[in-house]
This record gives structure tokens, sequence and C-alpha cells, in this order.
């Protein structure tokens, strides 16, 4: 199978839920996020990048091997790193229920 580029990437991002990559589910977070509109869901499969990118922003809940937000960013440079982590995460377990422009 060829590897989709950016353009296939925002196409399949609009098909139906039974073919796009899953986007983070708010109803399915963890609960050890802090409350607020940054959060993990339960796909976390705990690689790590969201806590090596962000790590004021996000922590390891080790009894459960996953992470989640343990304070919600406020300033310009922890949004920034927010949604860094947020574009980064692999399994898109990341969600931001907040607008773009004052993201995440
Ligand atoms: S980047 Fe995503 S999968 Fe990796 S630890 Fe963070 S939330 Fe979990």
């Amino acid at each position: 199978m060829p590897l989709m580029n950016f353009s296939d990437k925002r196409r399949a991002s609009i098909l139906p839920p039974t073919t796009h990559t899953p986007m983070a589910i708010p109803s399915d977070r963890v609960p050890q996020n802090v409350p607020g509109r940054l959060y993990v869901d339960s796909s976390c499969i705990d690689c790590d990048l969201c806590r090596e990118t962000a790590p004021s922003l996000f922590a390891r809940f080790d009894e459960g091997g996953y992470s989640y937000v343990h304070h919600q960013p406020t300033t310009p440079e922890e949004i920034a790193l927010a949604q860094e982590a947020i574009e980064g995460c692999p399994v898109e377990a990341i969600g931001n229920d907040g607008d773009d422009k004052d993201a995440a």
C-alpha cells in the first residue's frame, strides 16, 4: 500500500467514521485529566511523545500506563506545546474541546 501524502490524509479525515483515522473522543477522557479543554482519551498507547514535548502539561499515570493532562495550557508557549503534542500523537489520543484561536 503506497504511503499517503498530506492531501490524502486531509481527505481521509473527512471520510465517514468507519474509514477515517480515529480522533480523540471527549466522552472517553481518562479520569486523571484535570478539568479543561485539553484532554487525553483511553486510546493512549503510552508512547511518551506528549510528555517529552510538553512535560508541563502531560504526565504519566503509572498504574494505568497512559498519559493524562495534569495542567491546562494558559500561556501562548503552553498553547503552542499543546498543539504540537496534539499533532504529534500517533494515535490521536489528545483532544481539544476549545476552538482554534485559543487552542488547547
Ligand atoms: S503522544 Fe499520544 S499515545 Fe503518546 S503518550 Fe501522549 S497521548 Fe499517549
